[in-house]
């Protein structure tokens, strides 16, 4: 397990990362470097990427890799409270260890913004009294009940898919390839 708290000016930044145990190997990125590394990385990137700092400073976030726990073709889930406007600080997401690299990361950023989107409350979970079933509400208007919407028209969804391969790529290019002149074309292009 990785944990990143000690950054300087970072003080309430939890993330903590976890592999699978009795992994036979590491999986590794460019220069042989272990994922977990990349995936802390990663957490703080995306996070700060998609709100402020402030904000991003007082979640903590906890990072599961794991070979068995997600349903037949899911590659990441994020787990939330579903107390609607209540608060949420921490999180737990679990991504697919089968998966390569790439797509760990990819699947991360599209975590991240669901994280994102639970934080700033965009996007609130319910159980209703009346009916005992799960509302959702986004950006504050109601929206009913969320197994009566089709996954891909859920606005959520669609957001986290449409962020996640820019959110990436720029995560490739700053931490994986290294390149410095790209940082900057990126910088121009997305701000
Ligand atoms: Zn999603």
């Amino acid at each position: 397990m990785l944990k990143n708290k000690s950054m300087k000016g970072f003080k309430n930044m939890t993330t903590s990362i976890s592999m699978p145990r009795n992994s036979s190997y590491t999986k590794v990125l460019s220069g042989n470097k272990p994922l977990e590394g990349f995936l802390l990385k990663a957490v703080d990137f995306y996070g700060k990427e998609l709100m402020t700092t402030r904000m991003f400073n007082t979640l903590k976030i906890k990072v599961h890799v794991r070979k068995t726990v997600l349903k037949r073709g899911v590659s990441g889930a994020v787990i939330n409270n579903c107390k609607g406007s209540i608060k949420q600080n921490e999180y737990l997401i679990t991504l697919d260890y089968n998966e390569s690299c790439n797509d760990i990361l990819k699947t991360l950023a599209h975590e991240m913004v669901h994280v994102m989107q639970i934080a700033t409350k965009k996007l609130q979970y319910r159980y209703w009294k009346s009916d005992k079933k799960l509302h959702f509400r986004w950006n504050g208007e109601e929206m009913g009940e969320l197994s009566k919407f089709p996954y891909r028209n859920q606005p959520h969804e669609i957001e986290a898919k449409e962020r996640q391969d820019k959110l990436f790529m720029k995560f490739y290019y700053y931490f994986i390839m290294n390149k410095k002149s790209e940082q900057y074309k990126l910088r121009n292009k997305y701000r």
